[in-house]
């Protein structure tokens, strides 16, 4: 095909608004394609050269792109500058400037298959003296270029390809241009492109055997899955009501989702849930996780959580987040913000893909297949068959530190549904978007010992809130974060003297830290917001029989009370209406809190 004709269909397909419009003319366009042409137009065509996961990059940066189009054009680079500054988009500039040209004979016309070999060329040159092998070559292209396949050269080249060509289009055009259009056709064909995300090899394998071609589409290691996704409902009532009555519940961890594909020998690559690579930025969870299972190739998913190294305990997601995109410093990063996957599916293992099983065995296989440890662990999971049984583990989970948690389908056919959002996996968390504006001052009861960069010091610590009625110190958090050096330093003198062996008179707690101390220092905390918990004590019975409050994601404020004693640290009965106004808040805001 000539890049001409390229460029043709997505000016057309640039002036139509109308989606059946934008359907024909896609589909006149991969028609007559082949391979290897046809992959190159529909990987083109989302303003790509490969697919996704591969992250094939061209590196032309706007600078280079006006370089080749000033030399190109002989146009000084300042005026294509000029141009674009006013009409904001270098590839119409180009297209002036190139007609501007009125070239009689630009040689021999571009095809689709020179243009996109050249491009892989670019984007394949790295290293020293790269930029300019980049320049020369885009320049190249644009030295034969019409005016409509300058502009569209550009735009591609930017990442500005604006003819909103969706993948979901490309596998209708597919459908109708190689198979008989039917629903059923356009099924098989997406099934296959969620199994290997490739739209390239759907195509290829269409285009040479049919439809039954797809069928040899398997999951491979090495090759992302399109993700299952989950459906949500309003309460967990209505949740089990979807399963049928039971459900595993797990915990819905909050942090990044990681497809992780272990190869025979050991190595491991990592995949985002938009199937972008991540191995660069996680490699303990490299290191890890072939020494957690055994039977490769395997392809786990799980949730990438970061965890506090001093006290183990969960921590909130904005710290993974840092992480992303981090290639620098990985060393600073992992004991900054260390992690923890949490997985929670299996989808191929010992080389055999096990998606289409039922989730129960997926999950009973991921069980026997992970030895888990410090980095790597298997979700926490619970099968409830009881509104009463869901809700305690929902409480559970928040009160560890989990978001809420997904419900997930035991039937038959709770089979992995790649690319699919249904209701075999059912989402609900509690809606704290508010959190907790007071602050909570606490009273030291005992301290844990830290590690790593803590080792020798105290890296967490017990509090409790105060019950005058009963004269009792209850806990209601243990807390590792916002303390500086400075902090960790300080502290442990100013409990000299007040530490015990054994637990101390009056102290109530379902902890056991490593060293008791004798209430009498006080500490501000802030939190996202207060729990109920099955370890701590603070108000315990007052709203459910055995369960007491706990704050989540608690912080040290920096602040010391010295201007308190103990028993005028928060009490039990305060920490206690907090709470209640917390759940008023949550029942009487939009409709939407409560799930989401
Ligand atoms: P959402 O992102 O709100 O649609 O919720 C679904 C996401 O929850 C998934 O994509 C996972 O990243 C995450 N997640 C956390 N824990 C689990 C779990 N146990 N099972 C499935 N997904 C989980």
């Amino acid at each position: 095909m000539r890049f001409a004709d390229l460029a043709a269909a997505y000016e057309q397909l640039e002036s139509t608004p109308k989606r059946l419009e934008m359907r024909r003319i896609l589909t006149e366009l991969v028609r007559p394609l082949r391979p290897p042409e046809l992959p190159y137009v529909l990987f083109l065509s989302q303003g790509a050269l490969r697919p996704e996961y591969e992250a094939v990059e061209l590196g032309v940066a706007a600078s280079l792109a006006r370089r080749a189009v000033a030399r190109a054009t002989g146009v000084p680079e300042t005026t294509v500058a000029q141009r674009t500054e006013s009409n904001g988009d270098l590839g119409t500039t180009a297209y002036d400037l190139v007609a501007a040209l009125h070239r009689l004979d630009a040689g021999e016309p571009l095809t689709v298959e020179a243009v996109y070999r050249t491009l892989r060329d670019i984007a394949g040159a790295t290293g020293a003296g790269s930029q300019d092998a980049k320049v020369d070559r885009l320049t190249d292209l644009l030295a034969r270029a019409s005016p409509l396949e300058a502009k569209y050269l550009v735009r591609f080249v930017l990442g500005t390809l604006r003819v909103g060509v969706r993948e979901m289009s490309l596998l209708d055009a597919l459908a109708t241009a190689f198979a008989d259009g039917s629903k059923e056709a356009r099924g098989r064909i997406e099934a296959a492109y969620n199994l290997s995300s490739d739209l390239g090899l759907v195509a290829t394998a269409l285009v040479e055997g049919g439809l039954p071609a797809l069928d040899a589409i398997r999951l491979e290691v090495g090759r992302p899955i399109r993700p299952m996704l989950a459906e949500r409902e309003p309460t967990l009532a209505a949740i089990l009501e979807r399963m049928g009555g039971s459900a595993a519940l797990e915990y819905k961890y909050d942090g990044l989702r990681v497809q992780a594909h272990l190869f025979e020998d050991g190595s491991v690559r990592l995949f985002s849930r938009r199937l972008e690579e991540i191995s660069a930025q996680f490699p303990e969870l490299r290191r890890a996780l072939p020494a957690a299972v055994g039977r490769r190739p395997a392809i786990l998913e799980g949730e990438c959580v970061p965890i506090d190294p001093e006290t183990d305990e969960i921590r909130p997601f904005q710290e993974v987040s840092r992480r992303r995109g981090r290639k620098h410093d990985l060393d600073v990063a992992q004991e900054e913000v260390p992690v923890c996957l949490f997985a929670f599916d299996l989808l191929l293992l010992g080389g055999e893909p096990v998606l289409h099983r039922p989730f129960p065995e997926r999950r009973r296989l991921l069980a026997e297949a992970l030895r888990p440890g410090e980095k790597v662990r298997l979700a926490d999971q619970r099968i409830v068959r009881s509104l009463e049984e869901a809700t305690e583990f929902f409480e559970l989970a928040l009160a560890e530190g989990a978001e809420g948690v997904v419900a997930k389908s035991l039937a038959e056919g709770s089979g992995y549904r790649a690319g699919a959002r249904g209701f075999w996996w059912i989402k609900y968390k509690r809606d704290y978007t508010a959190g907790l504006s007071d602050s909570i001052d606490g009273v030291v009861v005992g301290g844990f010992h830290g590690r790593g960069r803590r080792a020798g010091r105290f890296g967490a610590y017990l509090l409790a809130v105060y019950d005058p009625a009963r004269d009792r110190f209850e806990t209601f958090c243990k807390v590792g974060s916002g303390f500086d050096d400075a902090a960790l330093a300080e502290l442990p003198k100013r409990l000299h003297g007040r530490e015990r062996d054994a637990r101390p008179e009056g102290v109530e707690s379902g902890i056991v830290p490593d060293r008791w101390f004798e209430p009498g220092l006080v500490l501000e905390v802030r939190g996202a917001e207060l729990t109920l918990s099955p370890v701590h004590r603070a108000a315990q019975g007052a709203v459910r029989p055995g369960a007491g409050l706990a704050l989540r994601f608690p912080r040290f404020t920096g602040r010391i009370r010295d201007d308190k004693g103990p028993t005028e640290a928060t009490t039990s009965k305060e920490l206690l209406s907090m709470y209640q106004a917390q759940v008023r808040q949550a029942t009487s805001g939009p409709p939407s809190a409560g799930a989401t």
